[in-house]
Order: C-alpha cells, then sequence, then structure tokens
C-alpha cells in the first residue's frame, strides 16, 4: 500500500516542514508496512527534503517539464527534481490537464522523461462527470492511460504508479463509491497487464478524490486498490496519517 500527499499550492515555509515534521511523527509506529510520501510546492521541497532526510517519508513533486533543460520560463526539470530528492512526481493531475491545458501527449513525454530520471511517475487519469454521466468514463481513462504510455517501456512495477482520479470527486467532498473505484481499478489494471504483461499488472493504483478518515478504510478493502493520493486531508497531518493507518490495516495478515 501507498499513500501520497499532494499539497497543491498551499502552506507556507514554516508550515510544510511542521506539516511533514507531524507526519514522520504521526506515521513512525503502526504503519511500517505502507509506503508514504509528500509532494509540496516546488520552493519548499529542499527543506520538506531535510525534514524527511532520515524517514522513511518519501518526496515527491507535483509536476516537471519533460525537457532536459532549456527556455521553458517557470518550468523544473525532471532532473532537477532528482538532483533534489524526489522519488515521486505527480503528472497529468486534472488540475493541469483542465487549468493548464495539458494533453495526453505532453503528460505521456512527462512520463517517459520522469523515468529517465529514476524518478517515479504517479501519472493521474480519472472522468469528468459528463463523462461518466454519458457512459464514457473507461473510453476516457483507457485514452489518457493509452496515450501517456505509449512510447513507455516499463522497466519493472516499481518504476510507475497509475492514480485514478474521478474529476468530480477531487476537492468536492464527493467521493467515488468503493464499487465504482474498484471498477475502473480493476479496468486500468487490465490495461496495464495488457500492455506490460505482469509488470504492468503489478503496478501500484492509487485512488484519488475526496479520501478521508472516514472513507478511507472502505476504498482501500477493495482488492484493486493499492492506496490513495490524497489533496484535501493531507494538509492536516492528524488526517493524513489516519488514512494512512487505514492503509495499514490492509496490509496485517
Ligand atoms: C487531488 O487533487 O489529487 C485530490 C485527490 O484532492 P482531494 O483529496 O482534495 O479530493
Amino acid at each position: 500500500m501507498l499513500v501520497v500527499g499532494n499539497w497543491k499550492m498551499h502552506t507556507d515555509f514554516r508550515g510544510a516542514v511542521r506539516l511533514a515534521s507531524e507526519v514522520i511523527r504521526l506515521t513512525e509506529t503502526d504503519t511500517r508496512a505502507v509506503g508514504v510520501g509528500v509532494c509540496p510546492p516546488f520552493v519548499w521541497l529542499e527543506a520538506v527534503r531535510e525534514a524527511t532526510r532520515s524517514s522513511r517519508v518519501a518526496l515527491g513533486a507535483q509536476n516537471g517539464h519533460p525537457a532536459e533543460n532549456g527556455a521553458f520560463t517557470g518550468e523544473v526539470a525532471m532532473s532537477m527534481l532528482g538532483a533534489l530528492g524526489c522519488r515521486f512526481v505527480i503528472v497529468g493531475h486534472s488540475e493541469r490537464r483542465q487549468v493548464f491545458g495539458e494533453d495526453d501527449a505532453f503528460v505521456g513525454e512527462k512520463v517517459g522523461a520522469a523515468m529517465g530520471q529514476g524518478l517515479v511517475p504517479i501519472l493521474c487519469v480519472g472522468e469528468t462527470l459528463d463523462e461518466r454521466d454519458a457512459g464514457q468514463a473507461e473510453a476516457v481513462v483507457q485514452r489518457q492511460l493509452d496515450g501517456a504510455l505509449e512510447s513507455v517501456t516499463l522497466d519493472s512495477a516499481e518504476s510507475l504508479v497509475v492514480a485514478y482520479e474521478p474529476v468530480w470527486a477531487i476537492g468536492t467532498g464527493r467521493t467515488a463509491s468503493p464499487e465504482q473505484a474498484q471498477a475502473m481499478h480493476a479496468f486500468i489494471r487490465a490495461r496495464l497487464a495488457a500492455r506490460f504483461g505482469d509488470d504492468g499488472r503489478a503496478v501500484v493504483l492509487l485512488y484519488g478524490g475526496s479520501v478521508k478518515p472516514n472513507n478511507a478504510a472502505d476504498l482501500f478493502a477493495q482488492p484493486d486498490l493499492d492506496g490513495g493520493l490524497i489533496g484535501g486531508a493531507s494538509l492536516d497531518a492528524e488526517s493524513f496519517a489516519a488514512i494512512v493507518r487505514a492503509a495499514a490495516q490492509q496490509t496485517e495478515p
């Protein structure tokens, strides 16, 4: 199981260091079998790296540019994220797709560039409410997956994480039901297996979209959910730790 916090454009310098330290303290015991990651804003990555240095909390970035370097004002290269100690980088988040107009091909370039730098891309996919209501949820997710993974070679199952994040559930307080999430995760797993064989089948699949301490256990109990990508609730260390504990329950024999 893996639980990753996406802090988005929240926290200030002190708050970011404090939040990271609290996450370490609150997840130190009882949750050892769960991987934990935090994705602060770029500008706090170094401070959070220091705060998490001797802990098992992994560092992730919320975005990265596929080019190695160049005239891309305001962007940050994957190699720079690697140099800062990042293990993960979120790519294709729906806010990047919707607000910044990123398409599947660009997201695919990011996946390849991240892997090329030894980072693990957390590839986000998910349909809008209109698309779900029109019965197109699977077709949309399939297009996003295939588009982003078209030129990717998977070295091992650990080189990729996929997060299913229905857009209608992000930051809305409206969560996909465990059955809805499970159905899409099974679909994604089958696509990854068809594309990459056993390694594809073993890729960690996170669910994201209003995961909270009170719904995490039911979601994580589904067989194809391997953890969560957590937005709002990751900004509160107690809530985030409770979600990590819910994941830990799934790892108990
Ligand atoms: C997210 O933005 O990745 C997310 C899952 O947000 P929230 O948990 O707030 O819905």
